[in-house]
């Protein structure tokens, strides 16, 4: 083997967003040495950009929440494909995980008598997201970051992993490159958890940063794991669509959680006029029911623009099509209105939304506090990622663990706001406990230098190429705009079929790109390598929705608009076959105990 930079830990975590910190925190207090490897710098991953809040059944804005209608919110917005065990342990556990949050630091806003502040949100009965601000993933990062580090984990920064290393099926560790340098690295590990985060840059609109290129769920596939629900990609409601340069940004929900409406051209609050069967009873029946909901009134029940975000974005695209929409093709999302309810309506807002009052001030040269935003569906996050153990997170690959959004199970066809940073509080930690626990009964491994070298290999490819050939940003940019076109929020079986042809031919011009310069910090080699990642997840997310022939949540089938009852009770896996192509199958879903049964009942 070549005389690659190699460290050694018991437990390598590949991602210090709040996932991988929670992981590398808990491993590292069960007494195992642990190596903290990420692309960005330390602070910077993509939790930090979080703002509406945790959700956990703390109880202390409304006394009625508790695990059990979490749990029912959960199952019901994921549409009852939810690993129904993973739904549990993140509502029961969640409330302890924000407490230990604060109790490290974390200075939540507050209620009037000193307990942590919860908010309203899509999905959620009661208010129920703690939350700073609309900054909450800032605090979150910081607060993880300050303990993490104080617990002597030893941090790889901007430093890419490219490739899984295993012995005999087993995960042994892994091999990458330093962004600044260029040069190569191996981690030799007894156990690896994988916390890298979404996909988002597959797609062309999207709130997601650059770091989203499906990293993990490509490392974990090529390792042997299987992916699931690939076909559940997320298009959050309302992303800013004006001006171009910024279209995709995120507009929290917390926006509506705090009153903000939607509206189209003609004025009217779409949102009333289509209330889907299993939330009727739980939805207001006019505005000033709305209205009191926000302020707190626990007699009124929630806004319809409060609805699961699979929902809103469809009725939004819908009014956008029918010629409702507004000239840069959203609709109206208004704050504003609320000065006719409440005194120093500007300064509430700008105390509630600070982010966004200075994003789109900024961004926009829009003062929310006086005029609508213009607001569209953005991808935002996807429920689909490696299939893990709901207790422990190990994947099928033994020693390969997974947490945070690159692991899917929790959230089903659809994701309730704030439901993310809470699952990487819960099984971040899991993931941390049981990796060391793994490490701790397992000896090193053999680190095989054929994988080594063949990682080494096809890392350099594009600059063998050089600059003849095209480069990887036009190729990025032709993904993105065709999963945007073909597999975006509303599918067809056509389409689609179209989606894997240009896929095919997007490959072939993925393995002809060349980059030319050296390898420090050369943007253009890493986009090239992101580029397999990025293929990979969108192949998968195309066969899934494919086989998925049903609407269900995030997924929307225009040639199957209503739910099947038989594919209600599976899982749709992708997984690399003995030839190397990729395989789909449907995973039956386990049936959920009877006590959790009665649990959803009495919550309807
Ligand atoms: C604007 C915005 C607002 C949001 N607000 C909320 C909210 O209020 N509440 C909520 O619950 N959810 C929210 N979400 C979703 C939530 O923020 C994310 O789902 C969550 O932060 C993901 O955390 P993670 O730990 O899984 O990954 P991340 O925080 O994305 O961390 C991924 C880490 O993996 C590293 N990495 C990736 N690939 C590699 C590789 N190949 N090698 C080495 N390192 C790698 C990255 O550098 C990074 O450190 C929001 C999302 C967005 C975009």
């Amino acid at each position: 083997m070549p005389d690659y930079e190699t460290h050694e830990h018991d437990v390598l975590v590949i991602g210090a967003g709040g996932a991988g910190l929670r992981a590398a925190i808990e491993a590292s207090a069960a007494g195992v040495s642990v190596g903290l490897v990420c692309k960005s710098l330390l602070g910077k991953a993509h939790t930090v950009m979080a703002e509406g809040g945790i959700a956990a059944a703390l109880a202390n804005v409304d006394d009625r929440d508790n695990w059990r209608v979490h749990f029912s919110d959960t199952m019901r917005g994921g549409q009852y494909v939810n690993n129904w065990r993973m739904a549990e342990l993140h509502a029961k556990e969640a409330p302890d995980r924000v407490r230990e949050l604060e109790a490290w630091g974390a200075l939540f806003d507050r209620t009037t008598d000193g307990r942590i502040l919860q908010r309203n949100f899509g999905g959620h009965r009661y208010p129920r997201l703690a939350h700073v601000g609309d900054r909450t993933g800032l605090e979150m990062i910081r607060t993880l970051q300050d303990h993490g580090i104080h617990m002597g984990i030893d941090v790889h920064m901007e430093c890419t992993i490219t490739t899984l290393l295993t012995d005999e099926g087993r995960v042994v560790g892994a091999f990458g490159y330093e962004r600044e340098r260029g040069r190569f690295k191996v981690f030799r590990a007894k156990a690896v958890v994988l916390a890298t985060g979404g996909i988002g840059r597959a797609y062309k609109i999207t709130s997601n940063s650059w770091e989203y290129t499906g990293d993990g769920h490509t490392l974990a596939y090529e390792a042997g794991a299987e992916l699931i629900d690939m076909e559940f990609v997320q298009f959050h409601p309302t992303g800013m669509v004006w001006p171009p340069s910024v279209r995709g940004i995120l507009v929290t929900e917390g926006v509506r959680g705090e009153g903000g409406v939607l509206k189209n051209t003609q004025g009217r609050r779409f949102m009333f006029d289509d209330i889907p069967g299993p939330y009727r009873t739980q939805t207001a029946s006019d505005e000033e029911e709305g209205w009191r909901y926000t302020q707190g009134d626990k007699s009124a029940r929630r806004p319809p623009e409060l609805l699961t975000r699979d929902h809103v974005s469809r009725c939004i695209v819908r009014e956008i099509k029918e010629g409702r929409g507004t000239p840069h093709g959203g609709v109206y999302l208004d704050i504003s209105w609320i000065k006719q309810r409440i005194p120093n309506a500007a300064e509430h807002i700008k105390k509630k939304l600070p982010s966004m009052y200075h994003q789109f001030k900024q961004l926009a040269d829009i003062d929310i506090t006086k005029e609508p935003m213009e607001v569209g569906p953005t991808t935002h996050y996807i429920m689909g990622g490696v299939r893990v153990d709901a207790d422990t997170q190990m994947s099928s690959v033994p020693g390969l663990f997974a947490a945070g959004e690159c692991a899917a199970g929790i959230n089903g066809a659809n994701r309730l706001g704030g439901n993310s940073l809470s699952d990487l509080l819960v099984f971040g930690k899991r993931a941390g406990e049981f990796a060391a626990k793994f490490a701790k009964t397992s000896g090193s491994g053999t680190i095989d230098p054929r994988q080594t070298a063949n990682g080494e290999k096809r890392a350099l490819e594009p600059f063998e190429r050089g600059g003849q050939t095209e480069g990887p940003f036009q190729v990025q940019a032709a993904l993105q705009e065709m999963m945007q076109d073909l597999v975006g929020i509303v599918r067809t079986e056509v389409e689609m079929q179209r989606a894997l042809d240009a896929l095919g031919t997007l490959r072939a011009r993925a393995a002809r790109v060349g980059v030319t310069g050296h390898r420090e910090y050369n943007p253009g080699w890493h986009a090239a390598l992101d580029l397999g990642n990025l293929l990979l997840v969108s192949e998968a997310i195309a066969r899934a929705a494919i086989e998925r022939r049903e609407s269900r949540g995030g997924h929307f089938r225009d040639d199957y608009p209503e739910k099947d009852g038989a594919l209600g009770k599976v899982n749709i896996a992708v997984r690399k076959g003995r030839d190397g192509q990729m395989e789909v199958s449907r995973v039956p879903i386990p049936e959920m105990p009877d006590e959790l049964k009665r649990v959803i009942e009495d919550m309807k």
